[in-house]
């Protein structure tokens, strides 16, 4: 097994714009927000379960998790809030698992906005943080998603903060600038360091 790399920051601090340029370089990304979503799709066994368990309200007409309604309902209900982490955590962890241990190419990235906050490090061997200042995650956020200040805000509040984040990362990348060259250069210096990393954890 090749050596995992996790890839978190805040929102907006250029997450994803970081994994296209490793997926350039030819690194296999896993994505956790898309495994998330993968996993109650129609036809997965997860999403029969939640209606079961939930109701058919729980899905739109097109036979999809409605997932307004989801959160409503377990905003409203801490028991059904713990059966929907209970059902969905192990499932969600051995698709991740999958996809990395089929990952083919020299390292593999796990890319998770929550990678310290859920604990996905137990899976990966080193953390890249991509770093910007609140300001500026607001203010990229903001332009990327059409959203208010107050709703991003929300969203960093149940993220862990900068500092505690930049503490427990390995390699971070600065993406204050604009240059986008600059940043390029930033990861491929970092692509030729993780090329000769030796693994640290045993990844089951
Ligand atoms: P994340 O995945 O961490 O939420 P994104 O990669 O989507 O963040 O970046 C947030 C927004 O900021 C996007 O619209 C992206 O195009 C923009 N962005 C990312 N990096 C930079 C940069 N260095 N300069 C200017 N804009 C950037």
């Amino acid at each position: 097994m090749q050596v995992i790399i996790g890839l978190t920051g805040g929102i907006g601090s250029g997450k994803s714009t970081v994994a296209k340029e490793f997926t350039a370089l030819g690194i296999d990304i896993v994505d956790a927000d898309k495994v998330a979503r993968q996993v109650v799709e129609p036809g997965q066994p997860a999403l029969a379960e939640i209606e079961l368990y939930l109701g058919p309200d729980v899905l739109n007409a097109a036979g999809e998790l409605n997932r307004a309604k989801l959160r409503q309902l377990i905003f409203q209900s801490e028991t059904k809030k713990q059966w929907l982490n209970a059902l969905l955590h192990p499932i969600i962890r051995d698709t991740l698992l999958a996809q990395l241990n089929m990952a083919k190419s020299e390292y593999v990235m796990l890319e998770a906005p929550l990678l310290l906050e859920n604990k996905l490090t137990q899976y990966t061997d080193y953390t890249l943080v991509v770093d910007v200042d609140e300001k500026l995650q607001i203010e990229r956020a903001m332009q990327r998603d059409d959203n208010s200040k107050s709703q991003i805000q929300a969203i960093m509040d149940a993220q862990i903060s900068r500092s505690l984040r930049l503490q427990q990362a390995d390699y971070v990348i600065d993406n204050t600038s604009v240059d986008r060259v600059a940043l390029k250069q930033q990861i491929k210096s970092l692509h030729l360091k993780f090329l000769s990393l030796k693994k640290k954890t045993f990844n089951s």
